[in-house]
């Protein structure tokens, strides 16, 4: 196995709903310590932060209730957390949902998103695709999976299926619209290490986004 980096504080995955044990077993199965975010107060614990897949009307609520889209907003905007999103968190974390435009959203990643693009749950398929600089295709799995339909100026295209852009890259964020938690391939949770790396060791310096 790639030698990941430890983080010195564990890894946070935002638990309203959704795949939340799938992310924690993949980290785990890299060494890796986990906090299930539930409550602003855990978000001063940890070192980066999952957003997994799931229901997005359904987390939407639950952040609301909970109280954690202001204290997420600081941590993501300000303190530029270092973020992967997946699936339903891409949706989240969006400025707006072209379908759906009255769901609301974190607007914390500046692309416009399409929910379901590929159709239904019975339409959820698995297929290799190429992101930018890794040497092998990656086998991802779609299950009602948005696509990014506009992208901001400053969102790099990570990776495209049937030429949608299914993985971009804004500043600390990187979101994807597959589940690449449900296959055995740690190299997007690893390249999500690394910027908690990078996190971890400017804090206390200048807080960059990058
Ligand atoms: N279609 C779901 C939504 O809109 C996302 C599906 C998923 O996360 N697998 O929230």
């Amino acid at each position: 196995m790639l030698n990941n980096y430890m983080p010195e504080k564990p890894v946070g995955i935002l638990s309203m709903q959704g795949a939340i044990q799938e992310h924690e077993q993949m980290l785990h199965g890299m060494g890796v310590n986990t906090l299930r975010v539930k409550t602003p107060k855990h978000l001063e614990l940890i070192s980066g932060l999952i957003f997994p897949g799931g229901e997005s009307t359904t987390m939407i609520r639950l952040l609301r209730f909970t109280e954690l889209i202001d204290p997420l907003t600081f941590w993501i905007k300000k303190r530029c957390l270092p973020v992967l999103a997946t699936c339903a968190g891409m949706i989240l974390l969006s400025s707006k949902i072209e379908n759906y435009p009255n769901q609301q959203t974190l607007g914390l990643l500046d692309i416009q998103v399409i929910r379901n693009a590929f159709g239904r749950q019975i339409n959820s398929f698995e297929e290799p695709i190429n992101i930018l600089n890794y040497d092998h295709p990656f086998n991802a799995v779609f299950i009602r999976s948005p696509v990014a339909s506009t992208l901001g100026k400053e969102v790099e295209p990570l990776a495209k299926h049937e030429n949608l852009v299914v993985m971009v890259k804004d500043r600390n964020i990187v979101a994807c619209s597959f589940h690449p938690e449900l296959t055995g391939d740690t190299r997007i949770h690893q390249e999500f290490l690394k910027r908690v790396e990078k996190w971890e060791n400017s804090q206390n310096l200048e807080v960059r986004c990058s």
